[in-house]
């Protein structure tokens, strides 16, 4: 199979280098020119604790990327996915599938926009990286990946891709209903990485807060009533313990989310599809959400804030 990952930072590093370890074909794809040329001099450099692999993996910018692939796994952040697919419309084929696995709510409505739903791949994943810097990343942990394939589980081309992702040891987990385990994990983006962000503190120190119960409830509130309305599975129950699990010493209780780490790089944030997302469904359907609106907002603020300092 050829696959091309379109997004080869911190997760499509990760995932690339695990998927080379088959006889699949894999390339990055990437907009960052300096990541790109680090990848293509000196490979990727992979960090797994103190020891530090180069990964020959060739890497190129989407406008010098020509022929065809099987599989794209986007792993941009969730709005980069437009103008990544923007840039690939002239490479992707009738036989193309495109995997989605950015966090987030709305991004299989992105894709679609490009590429018909029977050769999307829809997703979740639990795996985590850090970019360092151009041409190398941090692998911490170990995860799984949730998989739905929207031509339905008895489609050929979504067998062998989880025959790929099972010799990579992925761990893929093909799942009938990808939507609830999306918005579950989303529930979780929206409350830990928006409030450690707006707080500047890890993941434990949120949790130690005497009210974090009260943000918390007030964020997943709102996300369920919108989830309902949308038809989503959301076991609002589920979410809150899955969240509270997280303060757990020796748990996550020290990671500082994505969404802080964009901000301290003066990065763009993801908000617009976590909080804003529910701020925007609510809106549109007259289910008031102002916790979610005011976050949305703040966030917002210091993408301003940061980009200045
Ligand atoms: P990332 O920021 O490492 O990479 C995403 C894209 O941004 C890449 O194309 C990268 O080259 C580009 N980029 C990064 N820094 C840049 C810079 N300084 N200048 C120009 N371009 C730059 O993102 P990621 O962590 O791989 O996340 C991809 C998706 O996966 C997101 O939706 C994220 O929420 C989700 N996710 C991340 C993790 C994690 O542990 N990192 C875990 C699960 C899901």
């Amino acid at each position: 199979m050829k696959i091309a990952i379109a997004g080869a930072g911190a997760m499509g590093g990760r995932f690339g280098t695990m998927l080379a370890t088959t006889d699949n074909q894999v390339m990055f794809i990437d907009s960052w020119a300096d990541h790109v040329q680090a990848i293509n001099d000196r490979g990727l450099q992979v960090h797994v604790g103190n020891a530090v692999t180069p990964h020959w993996i060739p890497a190129a910018l989407p406008q010098d990327v020509h022929g065809s692939f099987d599989l794209i796994i986007l792993f941009t952040k969730a709005m980069g996915i437009a103008p990544m697919l923007e840039s690939l419309r002239s490479i992707i084929t009738r036989t193309t599938h495109v995997m989605v696995l950015a966090n987030g709510i709305g991004n299989i409505e992105q894709v679609e926009k490009f590429v018909p739903g029977r050769q999307i791949i829809a997703g979740v994943t639990v795996w985590s990286s850090e970019l360092d810097g151009p041409g190398e990343i941090t692998l911490t942990g170990a995860g799984n990946v949730t998989l739905q394939p929207l031509a339905g589980q008895s489609d050929d081309f979504f067998q062998a891709v989880l025959t790929a992702f099972h010799q990579a040891g992925l761990n893929p987990i093909a799942s009938d209903d990808v939507l609830a385990a999306i918005w579950k994990k989303a529930a979780l983006n929206c409350v830990l990485n928006t409030y450690t962000a707006l707080l500047d503190c890890n993941v434990g120190e949120f949790g130690r807060l005497p009210n974090h119960e009260t943000l918390i409830d007030g964020v997943l509130n709102e996300f369920a009533v919108v989830a309902h309305h949308e038809h989503i599975d959301f076991d609002l129950d589920a979410a809150r313990q899955l969240i509270l699990a997280q303060f757990a010493p020796g748990g996550n209780s020290a990671h500082y989310p994505s969404m802080y780490q964009d901000l301290a790089k003066g990065r763009p944030t993801e908000i617009d599809f976590l909080n804003g997302f529910i701020a925007a469904k609510g809106a549109a359907s007259n289910i008031p959400t102002p916790v979610n609106r005011l976050l949305t907002q703040l966030i917002h603020g210091k993408e301003v804030l940061s980009k200045q300092s």
